[in-house]
């Protein structure tokens, strides 16, 4: 699939502003700081799109991005933000729970981790959402530049082994500073959007 293609379409509040549930779609879900913005940008080879995300009253909001006409990529809030009021964080918690639990088009779910940090309590509960949900998921380790190959080896194994049970997970590492990983992210991606 050609991701380059993908353009802007809608920033979300609720469920409810979301496009038809009638398309295909991947979700990418992550603490803030995990280095999800730079990953849809490698991803799609466009600095626009992550910064539509970035855009302030924007980071709160389920960002979609068009790759064609029928599948799209979206951007879940990141989770996190301290200077975020804990009101606004509940409020985030119950609008990403609805489209996780409500969203028929969801057909996987990337879940974004720093590679020196496998896992922290968010991970942990949306690994465990997809489990329940039989969501496919794939585990993206990013800032694999910043550790040496035994560190990466042994953060993947980790990875991998919170993942056991589960039938369609997979993990990899991957780096936007040295753009690593961006073909097995494509190859998994055009497996749930149908390519
Ligand atoms: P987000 O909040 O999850 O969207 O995170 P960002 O994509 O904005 O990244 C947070 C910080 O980590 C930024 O300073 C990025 O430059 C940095 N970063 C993201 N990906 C990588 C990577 O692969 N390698 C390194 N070294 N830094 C990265």
């Amino acid at each position: 699939m050609n991701y380059q293609a993908a353009k802007f379409v809608i920033s979300a509040a609720k469920l409810r502003d979301c496009p038809p549930d009638s398309l295909s779609e991947v979700a990418f879900a992550g603490r803030s700081n995990a280095g999800k913005s730079s990953a849809i940008n490698t991803l799609t080879r466009n600095g626009q799109l992550a910064r539509t995300s970035k855009t302030p009253g924007r980071t709160q909001l389920i960002n979609y991005f068009a790759v064609d006409e029928s599948r799209y990529l979206v951007d879940l809030p990141g989770y996190g933000y301290a200077k975020v009021p804990l009101s606004v964080k509940n409020d985030w918690q119950v609008h990403l729970e609805q489209y996780l639990n409500k969203r028929d088009a969801l057909s996987g779910l990337v879940l974004v981790t720093d590679i020196r940090h496998v896992f922290k309590d968010f991970d942990l509960m949306m690994i465990d959402w997809a489990r329940k949900r039989q969501l496919p998921l794939h585990i993206l380790l990013t800032k694999a530049d910043k550790l040496k190959r035994g560190g990466v080896q042994e953060a993947l194994g980790k990875a991998r082994q919170a993942l056991e049970d589960m039938p369609d997970a997979s993990a990899q590492a991957f780096s936007s500073l040295k753009r690593h990983g961006v073909d097995i992210l494509a190859q998994r991606l055009d497996g749930w959007l149908g390519e």
